[in-house]
């Protein structure tokens, strides 16, 4: 089991040798029912936070307005949290204050009915006041009380609906659903931070990330936050590289292909999620009808990647994504067709690209993309064989000459020398030079023709 849970154990052994009520709460329950590891574990009490305050030696008052403190035992923290119901909701976010209560209206002020359950370890036992084991066999996310007033109070819900949906596998009942359907145009309330927090674990934890995003598409809330992506419903692609229909489609088709599995090692999963659901998010602005010279209607996408790459960089922006990952993501995007040219590449060019740190991100979205589409694999297969073929050499091998060489023949420091040791390195990777020596005849040559024309 999970290295807190032993810790989680004592602190509620503590609570209740001081005569107080003691369970474990939320998410550490529900996973315990469907057989998942639990992330952390949350203790509900009836003790008050002044109180948990007193019975633990480290603590760290989190949000003590709204009962909420963090026990520290073994470098481990446990969040302990008064039985509480909450009111004053404003604006559609966090509660202004709370008033310690019941177990009972604890559970009703919780978000999904599969969230609302309390665990009693010494007892084994369940405690239920939601209707949430029912829930939970049944694989449904179903709001507490009246979906759309809890929606109304907070609106992350409704991506937090959508997550649990996503990551377990389970359907959004239907008045939950409806209610996110009503009220998904107020997501843009919720800080954009919140927003790409859901997301991001929406498409990076769920086993079916091309289903979630089909969710968001379905619940209204991916029109309001990503506006960009609607327009790849319903558009048009060339069948014969696109038998699998609609560029939405296809990127849903990659999503869950990336959740069945990805290759390629030290790949970060939130930049492979977005590179895939943007990288053809340009291709509606870039598409252009004309037609062969036999009058046969043609579907062009006009610098489609470029166009892409700039709304991707736009969306990760907005959503105030990390710097490196929007940097990545973009050069991934932008560069998603060189791949089409890799048979005809040299291959002191590809190595080259092979050896930047973002090609692994770039290769796994051309393999999703031609999983996803046509299903030829030659240009990642020559990609894999040149690997395969250079496997017990670095990517790129040590350069054979350097600028003191250089320097030696009487060149003057400055850009020259770089262009030429360029061009040296290249000649070295195509096997043009077979050794040092030849590599500097060949340079001193060079360097003679290059001060006669000066
Ligand atoms: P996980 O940690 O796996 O994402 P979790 O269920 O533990 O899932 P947390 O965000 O850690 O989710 O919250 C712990 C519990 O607090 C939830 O199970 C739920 O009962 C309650 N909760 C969290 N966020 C909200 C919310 N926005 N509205 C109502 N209840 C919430
Ligand atoms: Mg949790």
């Amino acid at each position: 089991t999970h290295p807190a849970y032993e810790t989680a154990l004592r602190v509620l052994a503590t609570l209740r040798e001081a005569g107080h009520k003691a369970w474990f709460a939320g998410g550490s329950v529900r996973d315990r029912l469907l057989g998942r590891e639990a992330k952390d574990y949350d203790v509900a009490t009836d003790a008050l936070p002044s109180r948990v305050e007193e019975l633990f030696s480290r603590t760290v008052a989190v949000g003590k307005s709204f009962g909420v403190i963090a026990v520290v035992e073994d470098d481990i923290q446990i969040e302990v949290t008064t039985f509480r119901s909450e009111d004053q909701y404003e604006d559609g976010r966090r509660p202004g204050s709370v008033t310690p209560t019941t177990p009972e209206e604890d559970a009703q002020r919780r978000d999904f009915t599969i969230n609302g359950l309390f665990y009693d370890p010494v007892a084994d036992r369940v405690i239920d006041y939601v209707g949430g084991r029912e829930d939970l066999a049944r694989g449904l996310v179903r709001a507490i009380g009246d979906p759309g007033e809890r929606f109304g109070e907070d609106h992350l819900r409704m991506l937090r609906a959508v997550r649990f949906a996503a990551t377990l596998e389970f359907e959004i009942e239907t008045r939950t659903r409806e209610a996110i359907r009503a009220l998904a145009g107020r997501i843009d309330r919720i800080s954009a931070e919140r927003i790409e927090i859901e997301l991001t674990r929406t498409l990076t934890e769920s086993p079916r990330p091309g289903r979630a995003l089909c969710t968001l598409l379905d619940t209204g809330l991916l029109a309001e936050v990503i506006p960009e992506a609607v327009p790849m419903v319903g558009q048009e692609q060339p069948p014969e590289f696109h038998p699998e229909g609609d560029v939405f489609t296809h990127t849903c088709l990659m999503l869950d292909r990336m959740g069945a599995g990805v290759k390629e090692p030290g790949v970060d999963r939130a930049e492979l999620a977005w590179a895939l659901l943007l990288h053809d998010v340009g291709k509606p602005p870039a598409c252009v009808h004309s037609q062969w010279p036999d009058g046969r209607p043609r579907l062009r996408f006009d610098r489609h990647a470029r166009i892409s790459a700039d709304m991707a960089e736009a969306v990760m922006r907005r959503l105030k994504m990390p710097a490196k990952r929007i940097r990545n993501v973009v050069t991934a995007i932008d560069r998603h067709m060189r791949f089409m040219h890799v048979e005809e590449m040299r291959e002191s060019k590809l190595r080259r690209w092979m050896a930047e740190p973002v090609f692994p991100l770039e290769l796994e979205l051309h393999r999703l993309d031609c999983e996803g589409s046509h299903g030829d694999m030659s240009c990642y297969r020559r990609v894999m064989d040149l690997r395969e073929k250079i496997s017990r050499e670095p990517v790129l091998p040590e350069p054979w000459v350097n600028g003191r060489d250089l320097i030696a023949m009487g060149l003057e420091p400055g850009p020259g020398i770089g262009e030429l040791l360029d061009e040296a390195f290249e000649r070295q990777l195509e096997g043009e030079a077979a050794s040092r020596e030849e590599l500097l005849a060949w340079l001193r040559e060079r360097v003679a023709q290059k001060s006669n024309q000066a």
